[in-house]
């Protein structure tokens, strides 16, 4: 802080009078109706608050041996810092910024309900009516928290302002703080009859059914949002969204690849040998395959279009059958006969080693990778 004779320009032992003209000269140049600018402004506190310490015999010697007579509690007359304080904290101006009270309407919070959903829904796409628990409008006050023929009262200890003015001692000088009503919570009005359906909540907690048509293609994991959907707030205040949170079962046959589907197709040795044609049950109902003669292990079969519609994006994904040739375990006598008279017209290539490949699934991978 800068030093009283420094900021009013006179010497250490300057007599009262000299302190008094300098003070006057000072003010009036550095007074805020002459001089508007910041710099002049906080000059003139400081100048004033020098004056209030010099002119007072008793401070001007507490403030000579070392403390600033101006503030140690005897600092009377000195009001321009606590004029400061009051601007830096809001409080002054006897309540004149009285802060607005607070709504009891509120948004409401937004719902999670999860849905389970079958590999078929995700193809097509599903409509679901779910149970959804949540606060609704109180259908009683409609929101008002009132008994119906009743309303809130003006609060008489904050006067509708939902804050009181609470004065605080300090070194500084007194401190004026505003807080929260604890009448009416901040409110600024009491509800003398709440309503006794909500207790006085404007909303209730109430199962309701909720209809969404859930598009296709989504996977575990999605939550869609539906906006407006969830909890109405407090006192009838907007709804929150409502999110669905999406689980798809396993399906014991297909599995899904991207918007693809992939399956299985177990196709006896003789079948593979002589080729058949087939039919299977996809997720679309039952589809025609044609197994060719001399079909291997490890073949894939696409069937166009009998995947999954993408959740964004048009046409569907394919539905891949990997094919796996199985040999019979055991051959009745006769079939076995009938198999060595075969092996003796065709002769089949000796067992030989190749490079390794890391099993029929694995194969089946790499070849659905393209
Ligand atoms: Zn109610």
């Amino acid at each position: 802080m800068a030093d009283h004779y420094e900021v009013l320009g006179v010497a250490r032992d300057a007599s009262p009078d000299e302190i008094k003209k300098a003070y006057r000269r000072l003010a009036r140049q550095l007074h805020p109706d002459v001089n508007p600018g910041e710099d002049a402004a906080e000059r003139f506190k400081l100048v004033t608050h020098a004056y209030d310490v010099l002119s007072d015999p008793e401070q001007r010697q507490r403030y000579d041996v070392g403390g600033d007579g101006g503030f140690g509690g005897g600092g009377a007359g000195f009001g321009g810092f606590s004029d400061i304080f009051e601007t830096f904290f809001g409080g002054g101006g006897g309540g004149a910024r009285a802060g607005r009270p607070r709504s009891r309407r509120e948004r409401g919070q937004d719902a999670l309900v999860r849905v389970d959903l079958t590999l078929g829904d995700v193809v097509f796409g599903v409509h679901r009516d779910l149970e959804v628990d949540t606060a609704v409008l109180c259908e009683t006050c409609q929101g008002s928290c009132c008994q119906p023929g009743t309303q809130p009262v003006t609060c008489d200890i904050c006067h509708g302002t939902g804050q009181v003015q609470r004065t605080v001692r300090s070194l500084l000088g007194n401190v004026v703080t505003s807080q929260p009503c604890t009448t009416c919570q901040g409110y600024g009005t009491t509800i003398p009859y709440p309503c006794s359906t909500c207790q006085g909540q404007g909303r209730v907690r109430a199962r309701r059914t909720v209809s969404i048509d859930i598009p296709a293609g989504v996977e575990t994991g999605l939550r869609l949002q539906l906006p407006g959907s969830g909890e109405v707030g407090p006192a009838g205040g907007p709804n929150g969204d409502l999110y669905l949170e999406v689980t798809v079962e396993p399906h014991d046959v297909f599995s899904r690849d991207g918007d693809d589907l992939l399956a299985t197709l177990e196709v006896s040795m003789i079948d593979a040998i002589l080729g058949t044609s087939v039919t299977i049950d996809s997720l679309d109902g039952a589809v025609e395959l044609d197994v060719r003669a001399g079909i291997q292990s490890g073949d894939v079969l696409t069937i166009r279009e009998r995947g999954i519609t993408p959740l964004r994006g048009s046409g569907r994904g394919d539905l891949r059958v990997g094919v796996q040739v199985v040999t019979p375990g055991h051959l009745d006598p006769k079939s076995r006969a009938l198999v060595q008279e075969l092996a003796k017209r065709t002769r089949p290539a000796p067992p030989h080693l190749a490079e390794f490949h890391p099993g029929l699934f694995s194969k089946l991978r790499d070849k659905f990778k393209r």
